[in-house]
């Protein structure tokens, strides 16, 4: 039987089935153990330390407990140090952005997915790097700079070649003001080299979602294709970090397998990375089933309401605190407004997830990925964020500054953010304003803007950057960061 060891490099070790079952029996038996959540919840809380803040995060048995305690009074409590994180280290800034449906060719069976192989009736379709570029001008036109390009696995009509070739199309296009300048990529587990590949290509975050860390339940929600190896999917984080990619982003499809034990699964993960690499997942994604062409979430008995979502993204807060935690267009705007207030820090707008959407006046469904639940447009998703106490950013500094890995986390941790991070997102959204916002978003973004700027603390930051302000609105100068 596999022995749990968080630093090995086989997957059954380091997300150990037996680990996690012992996990969910401690939870059980001590989620009325106040003392221990007491003590846990003190773990878990942000500690001023010189100009900022630390925070211990917690283990996933930690984290566990604290996810099976059923009392009220301590969720609030959960919830409102959640939020303390959040602000602690991202402040109130929400970085926008939207996916790219490149291919929904697929050759795996995944029985959750409508691109899977035996689903004949959706059309297939593969975008040319015309269209890529047409899709590229109309995120462009919305105020979009960072995209997640989703394809699905083909190794003969989506090979590698074909994805590098997408990137690079998506990097050249600048139209009017715009720019794609971030470039995140969820593809299929791939090799070590085509990770280099990727690297090279100068991409952001690649994006993995796990899709459920039961093996066995993994072995049967994908049957047939290559995604069928639990292990070699498993491990493709650490593929991608032998590579050269330091900034990864995990996730759990939930629904189909017990929420607790998916839990428990993905902190492993992050354990995993931070005891191998030395550095955590730089995102973790919360997606949760959706009905699409030829699925039927309940046909997935795992669901979780929308309560328990909630409590569970706020207890991965606490556990990860550096990591960025997104939340897309699967949720309606009510539960993204919830989530928003305990620890999310990335959401996407006026998504489309079908090949070819975004070029359509209309939006299509013939080859949608799932249904979009917040159809709003990204000028109301902005507005919605201000007038909710956010600050809308469009920032894509760090990784162009090679602040990723642990250069990132240490940013983090040093109490800069209001020097850096702050006055970035503030100056993107002012491009978003100027070039692409409504009327009604302008009147409540620009004193927004103004009252933010008062929070920088460094005078030559705060005049650099209200220089700059003026600059984007006077001029066609672009892209200022930190
Ligand atoms: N094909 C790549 C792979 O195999 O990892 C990734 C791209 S896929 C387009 C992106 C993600 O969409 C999947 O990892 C899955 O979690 C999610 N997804 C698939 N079907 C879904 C559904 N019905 N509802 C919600 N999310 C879904």
């Amino acid at each position: 039987m596999p022995v749990y060891d968080a630093a090995s490099k086989k997957a059954e070790e380091f997300i150990n089935h037996e680990e996690i079952l012992e996990t969910l029996s401690y939870a059980d038996a001590n989620k009325d153990n106040y003392p221990l959540i007491e003590e846990i919840l003190e773990k878990a809380r942000p500690k001023k330390q010189g100009k900022g803040y630390v925070c211990a995060g917690l283990t996933h048995r930690e984290a566990s407990v604290l996810l099976a305690c059923e009392d009220e009074a301590i969720t609030k409590r959960i919830y409102d140090i959640a939020e303390e994180i959040k602000l602690a280290y991202y402040g109130n800034r929400i970085v926008l952005f939207a996916p790219l449906y490149l291919s929904n060719y697929c050759v795996n069976g995944c029985l959750y997915c409508p691109y899977h192989l035996k689903n004949k009736h959706i059309p297939r379709k593969k975008l040319t790097q015309e269209e890529v570029a047409k899709e590229v001008i109309a995120l462009q036109d919305m105020g979009h700079k960072r995209l997640a390009i989703e394809a699905g696995e083909d190794p003969v009509n989506n090979p590698i070649e074909y994805i590098l070739e997408c990137i690079q199309t998506i990097y050249s296009i600048k139209h009017k003001n715009g720019a794609i300048r971030r470039v995140n990529v969820n593809i299929a587990a791939t090799t070590v080299e085509n990770y280099t590949k990727l690297k090279n290509a100068g991409i952001g975050t690649y994006i993995l979602f796990q899709e459920t860390y039961h093996k066995e339940s993994y072995e049967e929600l994908h049957p047939t294709g290559p995604k069928h190896d639990y292990a070699y999917h498993t491990e493709a984080m650490d593929r991608a970090m032998e590579g050269g990619i330091d900034d990864v982003g995990l996730g759990v499809l939930f629904g189909l397998e017990k929420y607790r034990y998916e839990f428990a699964g993905l902190l492993m993960h992050a354990e995993h990375l931070e005891a191998v690499f030395g550095v955590g997942p730089h995102t973790i994604s919360v997606p949760r089933v959706k009905k699409a062409d030829d699925i039927d979430p309940t046909a997935f008995d795992n669901s979780l309401s929308d309560e328990m979502f909630l409590k569970l993204a706020a207890c991965i807060r606490l556990a990860v605190p550096y990591t960025g935690m997104i939340i897309s267009t699967r949720e309606s705007e009510d539960v993204r407004s919830k989530m928003l207030r305990v620890g999310i820090s990335q959401v996407s707008g006026g998504s489309r997830t079908s090949v070819g959407g975004y070029a359509e006046e209309e939006r299509p469904h013939d080859t949608e990925q799932f249904d979009v639940s917040d159809q709003r447009t990204l000028d109301e998703v902005v507005r919605w964020l201000m007038e909710n106490g956010h600050i809308p950013s469009f920032c894509t500094a760090c990784y162009r500054a090679g602040r990723t890995g642990d250069r990132f986390m240490a940013l983090c941790k040093s109490g800069q953010i209001l020097n850096c991070c702050h006055p970035n997102a503030l100056m993107t959204l002012s491009e978003y304003l100027e070039d692409y916002a409504s009327e009604e978003t302008k009147k409540v973004g620009y004193p927004l803007i103004d009252e933010e700027l008062k929070k920088i603390p460094n005078p030559k930051v705060l005049e650099t950057a209200q220089q700059n302000i003026i600059d984007i609105k006077n001029s066609n100068r672009r892209d200022f960061r930190f």
